[in-house]
């Protein structure tokens, strides 16, 4: 077979996206959507000229809908594509969320389908100019991943981000994901550590939820040589706003969380 028509479709879409980034996980639940969806409200609040779009590609499980409170939107395929769901004036969605009947719904596809609704997204949503694509991606290594390295080598990738949360076993994948980038030649932009630290709503004490592990992140980092982004405190104000889809930023602006955001968003 020759090289895929779509590759250069995808180029051109993208052309007007600046920094390309995918966020990667080992394991699910140890927040990469979330982390997504606060480095997206992050860089879009650096300045109102800064345009952020998201890509919900983890197509079994999209959660960024909800996450960032735009559950039940619609999308539109006008002449130039699909135009994607605005959060804010200067934050932009996709998601296969919003193509389902119910939020309940589930997408039982086996890989070519997957793969082939990713590549439709890559090529057909109408993002205008934006500064970040950031790219919210299944949990592990899967073929999606590869389709998304793929298609979006060959427009210009920037990076992957790597979420994890600071147990052993959270970090053996994260190293597997490391692996995987370099194989792929992905640049790894950093680790962001989540969870590591617990923040008292009431006393603001902090307490390490995992003792023996807590800084395996950045231990793992300096042995692989991959940059630590920087670590993010479990905060059960955050699940909540993320729960409900508010705007975790702006509504807890004194959170340690918050400060711990900006200083990761600064390194992206
Ligand atoms: P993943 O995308 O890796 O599967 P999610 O982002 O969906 O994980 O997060 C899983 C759950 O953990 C969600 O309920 C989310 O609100 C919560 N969560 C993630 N990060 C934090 C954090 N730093 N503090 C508190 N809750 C968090």
């Amino acid at each position: 077979a020759g090289p895929d028509p779509a590759i250069e479709v995808i180029r051109s879409r993208l052309a007007n996206v600046k920094h390309k980034i995918l966020v990667l996980s080992g394991k699910g639940g140890v927040g990469k959507s979330t982390v997504t969806s606060l480095l997206g409200h992050g860089l879009a609040k650096l300045n109102p000229d800064v345009n952020v779009g998201i890509l919900d590609a983890d197509i079994c499980g999209p959660s960024q809908p909800r996450v960032l409170g735009v559950r039940g939107e619609q999308v539109h395929n006008s002449g130039s594509g699909w135009s994607p769901v605005y959060v804010t004036d200067n934050l932009s969605l996709m998601s296969i969320g919003f193509l389902l009947g119910s939020p309940d719904d589930a997408v039982i596809w086996r890989g070519p389908k997957k793969n082939g609704m990713i590549k439709q997204f890559l090529s057909e949503v109408d993002w205008g100019d934006l500064d970040y694509l950031l790219i919210d991606t299944p949990p592990g290594t899967s073929d999606e991943h590869l389709s998304l390295v793929q298609y979006l080598s060959a427009a210009g990738v920037t990076g992957a981000v790597l979420v994890t949360t600071p147990q052993e076993v959270a970090l053996l994948d994260v190293r597997k994901e490391i692996q995987f980038c370099r194989k792929v030649g992905l640049p790894v932009l950093g680790v962001v550590e989540n969870m590591s630290l617990f923040v008292c709503p009431n006393c603001k004490s902090r307490s390490e939820i995992f003792p023996a592990t807590t800084g395996g992140a950045a231990q793992m980092c300096s042995t692989l040589q991959a940059p630590l982004l920087g670590a993010l405190p479990l905060d059960p104000l955050l699940a909540r706003c993320c729960d409900s889809g508010r705007d975790f930023l702006q509504e807890i602006p004194g959170s340690p969380a918050v400060a711990a955001l900006q200083a990761i968003v600064k390194q992206i």
